[in-house]
């Protein structure tokens, strides 16, 4: 099961760290949508709450009301199939030691046969990575001596290290907050501060660093791949939990082009810009003679931004977002996700009627966004209709927490590019080069994930590609129900 969520911990004695948290998993609604939780400790008892549904549906007044502590964690979660299911949602919380433990995850581990294996679990009894990672934790805890027992942290050093995959997790016990990522830093994870620097009130764990802000707390780093970061009464810590040589910075390239917040600071860098200037780039990559360059919202429009400024051409908006609606990319058939892309987005036709446009969207994956917004706007009357995506094609799953279909549904794995501009019904379709996407991030020096690009994946994944038998299978009739029509 693939998870791409968002973490939030917080050690605030004398706050409300209930409200806090609340505040905290609301600005990371965007990473996860299906369900939202937090656990909240008060020295004595860990409290967990956790459903169904987005964080405004799941917690109000009167719950966070009752949840007293001050030390908690939130998790809101996005997965994919097999996920309606009340088990799944996080955090996930072990009844060991003193008054147990809690766990958030953001991630996917690439290998958890041996794990079940190792946790005691049944084979095809276990739901999550997460699950099986709680589960390993738990047996490690409870065999440990006594003194020991109120603290996670000889658990987190003994099992961390083994798991192999994608994760940031945010930990709790009794007294402490933990943040762990993996050796590859494929999430991001970030350490804030609540109060001044000489006399800081507590510390904050995050996915994104917009999660610090909207409560008040400053950024101080993020936590650097493979390191445990140790929050409670005596402060913080910080440890190293792998080798050097297995650590590498990973950071998805694919957080920078579509998952993260606009608003976020990732390698020190905000994403808005850029995006922005994936744009700029892009249009100087590709130019077109056109009367107006949009955005299809709200993805593509800091790109479509930077497309407009760098080649001249009026920035205009297409469409029209209904706000209320949430995401249409997991919904699972190709029907149901056009239905529901036509609900959320509507055309403003005298902005596009007899208009040559440049339409700017993030990305391209299995092609239902983009199929049904041309349609859309040849319908109402746009004259020419030319695609600028602000990244190279996406031809390979991602194994590492992005919630991705397979590969034998991905549109760039499938078709060249002059198919892939019939069968989109465009006048013209330019991808940014990886080049001038890493450009346009313009963190020098460091280096991404972009197996979803590239193929080139950091850590071997469960599957081996081009075998007919194969997940990954090329031309299968899965092909042929994802994309009707080819
Ligand atoms: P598709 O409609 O399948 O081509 O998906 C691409 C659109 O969905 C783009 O406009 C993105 O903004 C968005 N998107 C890309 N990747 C994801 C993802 N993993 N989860 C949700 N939405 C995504």
């Amino acid at each position: 099961m693939k998870e791409a969520c968002g973490v939030f911990g917080v050690f605030a004695p004398g706050r409300a760290v209930a409200q806090l948290t609340f505040d905290g998993i609301y600005a990371l609604q965007h990473r996860g949508q299906e369900s939202a939780g937090m656990a909240v400790s008060d020295g004595q008892t860990i409290t967990v709450v956790k459903d169904m549904g987005l964080v405004a549906t799941v917690f109000d007044e009167r719950t966070l009301s009752g949840l007293h502590g001050h030390l908690a964690i939130g998790h809101t979660r996005y997965s994919t199939h097999g996920s309606s299911d009340w088990n799944n949602a996080q955090p996930a919380y072990r009844p060991v030691g003193r008054a147990g433990f809690a766990l958030g995850h953001n991630g996917n581990l690439t290998e958890t046969e041996s794990l079940i294996k190792r946790a005691g679990m049944l084979p095809g009894m276990t739901a999550s990575d997460s699950d099986v990672v709680a589960s390993l934790l738990a047996s490690e805890f409870s065999e440990r001596g006594n003194e020991e027992r109120a603290e996670l942290a000889g658990a987190i050093e003994a099992v961390i290290p083994d798991l192999a995959g994608a994760f940031s997790f945010v930990l709790m016990d009794a007294d402490h907050l933990y943040g762990v990522r993996d050796p590859h830093g494929f999430r991001p994870l970030c350490l804030g501060r609540l109060g001044a620097e000489d006399a800081p009130e507590g510390w904050v764990l995050a996915s994104e660093s917009p999660a610090l802000d909207v409560i008040g707390a400053a950024f101080v780093r993020e936590l650097s791949p493979g390191e445990l970061v140790t929050i409670g009464a005596e402060g913080v810590s910080s440890r190293q939990l792998f080798d050097t040589d297995e650590v590498a910075d990973r950071l998805c390239i694919f957080e920078f082009v579509y998952f993260a917040r606009p608003d976020t600071r990732l390698h020190g860098v905000e994403v808005h810009g850029a995006r922005r200037r994936m744009g700029e780039l892009l249009a100087r990559q590709a130019p077109v003679e056109a009367d107006m360059v949009m955005a299809v919202p709200d993805s593509g429009v800091p790109a479509a931004e930077g497309y407009a400024r760098a080649s001249n051409i009026p920035y205009g908006q297409g469409l029209v977002k209904n706000r209320y609606i949430g995401r249409t990319f997991i919904d699972p058939d190709h029907q149901a996700r056009m239905n529901a892309v036509r609900r959320k987005l509507n055309p403003l036709r005298d902005n596009i009627e007899g208009k040559r446009l440049v339409v700017v969207d993030d990305s391209i994956v299995r092609s239902t966004t983009v199929r049904s917004v041309v349609k859309m706007l040849r319908e109402a009357g746009g004259a020419e209709v030319h695609l600028r995506i602000s990244s190279p094609p996406f031809a390979w799953p991602c194994f590492y927490g992005i919630d991705t279909p397979r590969r034998s549904e991905l549109l760039a794995a499938n078709m060249s590019l002059e198919e892939i501009r019939r069968h989109l019904d465009v006048d013209s379709i330019a991808y940014i080069s990886l080049e001038n996407l890493k450009e346009a991030i313009g963190a020098p020096g460091v280096d991404f994930c972009d197996a979803c690009l590239t193929g080139n994946y950091p850590v071997p994944v469960p599957v081996s590609f081009g075998d007919p038998e194969d997940d990954g299978a090329i031309g299968s009739a899965a092909l042929q129900a994802a994309l009707p029509g080819v």
